[in-house]
């Protein structure tokens, strides 16, 4: 049967991926929703091309733009958030590929929950920022969330099958582009520079989190909410060949890999034909190529975001909420070339600082907190 599917980000890299993969297998899936933040002209294309029921355009000011492009067709455009949280819980629906950046994404990621679609979740700040209240909606509403971060992928992978417990996680990570750099540098490197990731090719807003590490930290966070495995059983090692995606070892210390050439195809693609697998259009391993796989512990004081978030995980509340806004004025201000790299950790932290955690918050706390945190960080410079 064919998968009715709503691309949350369809213009991001993953979102761009999901359609090729969508293109790859028509008799297995189609894409009746798109959506897109600020990207109209690539929104518009991609809708006359594979004719969803149904777009939305995020930033509601690029509607009219959008709505002309599409006047022949009969594809219905909305715009704004109000219409982007509706739309996640639309009823000809299978799953949601919900790839939006950053905090945009929590709250179409909970009315795709609260609707019971099954979730295939990029976004991983949805369980950054309030991942206690994602999760137990999830088990309420009985919603499926399979992992497409390439990690997270690789653990669930691991773990389809297994009836046993996690004993602990072994979250693999590239390094980032400033792994070699004497530590002492790190206070002029560029924009540029950040943009440069040595394995994978994202997004500006990822590739800066993991310039910083703050995306591995983000996904300890991720990898305890999904799995429920306590902060201090979840083992970052750094793996510069990024051929291992991530372990799970189990109570007899077995340990189960996933591998592969790094490229998010085969996670995108997993989570839509879950619990099957087809072929994919993605680069295979050529173990020849790879004379040694290499692992190593992360260097925290010179990456300390990851210990921060790490952290804030074992602080609970809203602790993580507040990291998160920072995160996201910060890394915005980096790539506007407003503040330093350094300057980004610097803002994390005088903004936890100031901001008081909520121990047992309601959605509204989420929303507020959020709001107040990126207030707060957006002064500090
Ligand atoms: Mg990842």
């Amino acid at each position: 049967m064919q998968k009715k599917i709503a691309i949350f980000g369809s213009t991001g890299s993953i979102g761009t991926q999901a359609l090729e993969i969508i293109a790859e297998h028509p008799d297995l899936f189609s894409a009746e929703i798109l959506t897109a933040n600020n990207n109209a002209d690539l929104l518009i294309e991609q809708a006359l091309r594979v004719q969803p029921d149904a777009v939305v355009i995020a930033n509601d000011s690029l509607y009219l733009k959008v709505r002309n492009a599409l006047a022949d067709s009969p594809i219905k455009v909305y715009a704004g958030a109000a219409a982007l949280e509706q739309i996640a819980a639309s009823e000809n629906i299978d799953i949601v590929l919900m790839a939006l950046v950053g905090y945009s994404g929590l709250l179409p990621t909970i009315q795709a929950v609260r609707a019971g679609k099954t979730i295939a979740l990029a976004n991983k700040e949805a369980l950054v920022v309030a991942g206690s209240l994602v999760m137990a909606l999830a088990a309420e509403h009985k919603t499926p969330i399979i992992p497409v971060d390439s990690e997270h992928s690789a653990i669930f992978q691991c773990l389809t099958g297994e009836y046993a417990a996690i004993d602990k996680i072994y979250l693999t990570a590239s390094g980032g582009p400033f792994f070699n750099l004497p530590v002492e540098q790190l206070a002029n490197v560029t924009c540029a520079d950040a943009l440069q990731h040595p394995r994978w090719n994202m997004g500006a807003k990822i590739t800066i989190d993991s310039a910083t590490m703050m995306n591995k930290g983000f996904e300890v966070i991720e990898a305890h909410w999904l799995f429920a495995v306590p902060e201090r059983n979840i083992e970052v090692l750094i793996h510069p060949q990024s051929v291992v995606h991530s372990m799970v070892q189990f109570a007899d210390g077995a340990v189960k890999a996933q591998l592969g050439e790094p490229s998010m195809k085969i996670p995108v693609q997993y989570a839509l034909t879950f619990p099957h697998r087809t072929v994919c259009n993605s680069p295979k391993i050529d173990f020849m190529n790879y004379k040694s796989l290499t692992f190593m512990q992360p260097n925290t004081k010179k990456f300390p975001c990851l210990e921060l978030a790490r952290y804030t995980l074992r602080a609970g509340g809203t602790t993580a909420c507040i990291m998160n806004a920072a995160n996201e004025i910060a890394v915005q201000a980096f790539l506007d070339g407003k503040i330093k790299y350094l300057d980004i950790y610097l803002t994390i932290c005088k903004t936890m600082d100031k901001i008081a955690s909520i121990s047992t918050p309601t959605l509204d706390d989420y929303i507020e907190t959020d709001a107040a945190a990126r207030s707060v960080a957006a002064l500090s410079f």
